[in-house]
């Protein structure tokens, strides 16, 4: 800090932000504000979202100007704020969240468990892929578990990934368990309406926002 100057503000690589409806999950049709972090290394061969793995094509933006913007969308209604990618985890989220903390809304986490744990979040999805395995604490530590699907295989996966989600502290609840079909991926519909009416532990997710034509 210079003299009379103020401290630094701490950064993130922004991609964008927005007030929609959550679309996906279990608080799928909910009223949030979006915060899409740049940077992603996992290489998603299906990722809708290819425009955020280089984080540095997207502008720094303090953490402050960010909850200022989410204090207003929560005023226009949004009833929680999510942080996703990109894969979040990828940057130190305590500043973030302790910027939020000012908006008064609980905080969201996407990630694909790829990274340490950062931040603190009352809701944690994770989305993990076959092919780049999540980090156990995340494991532990989300609330939901939502598998995309393509192939019979990733039910295999979703299947290994709720009983490595499930063994956790004593007294700590279980996850939901989602699975999602991929995009416009018909043999993964077919495979999920199978597995979920066989299978009642898990649940179908939709991208609803998609379906719906809206961010
Ligand atoms: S983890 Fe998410 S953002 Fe990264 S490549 Fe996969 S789907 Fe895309």
């Amino acid at each position: 800090m210079g003299t009379g100057g103020r401290p630094h503000s701490h950064t993130l690589p922004v991609v964008e932000t927005f007030h929609s409806l959550q679309g996906e999950g279990i608080h799928a049709g909910r009223s949030a504000f979006f915060i899409r972090l740049g940077g992603c290394g996992v290489g998603c061969s299906w990722c809708d979202t290819k425009q955020s793995w280089p984080a540095h094509v997207h502008p720094q933006c303090p953490v402050e100007e960010l909850a200022q913007q989410a204090e207003q969308a929560v005023q226009a209604g949004a009833a929680f704020v999510v942080i996703t990618g990109g894969e979040p985890l990828e940057h130190n989220l305590d500043p973030l969240c302790e910027a939020l903390a000012g908006a008064g809304v609980p905080l969201h986490l996407e990630t694909s468990g790829v990274g340490a744990l950062s931040g603190a979040f009352r809701w944690i999805t994770l989305s993990p892929k076959p092919h780049k395995a999540p980090a156990p604490a995340v494991l532990a530590a989300c609330h939901e578990l939502k598998v995309v699907v393509h192939a019979a295989s990733d039910l295999g996966f979703a299947e290994a990934m709720a009983a490595a989600a499930q063994a956790r502290a004593p007294g700590t609840p279980a996850p939901e368990l989602l699975l999602q079909p991929g995009w416009d991926c018909a043999a993964g519909q077919e495979l999920v309406v199978d597995f979920v009416r066989a299978h009642p532990k898990w649940r179908l997710s939709l991208q609803s926002h998609k379906w719906l034509g809206v961010r």
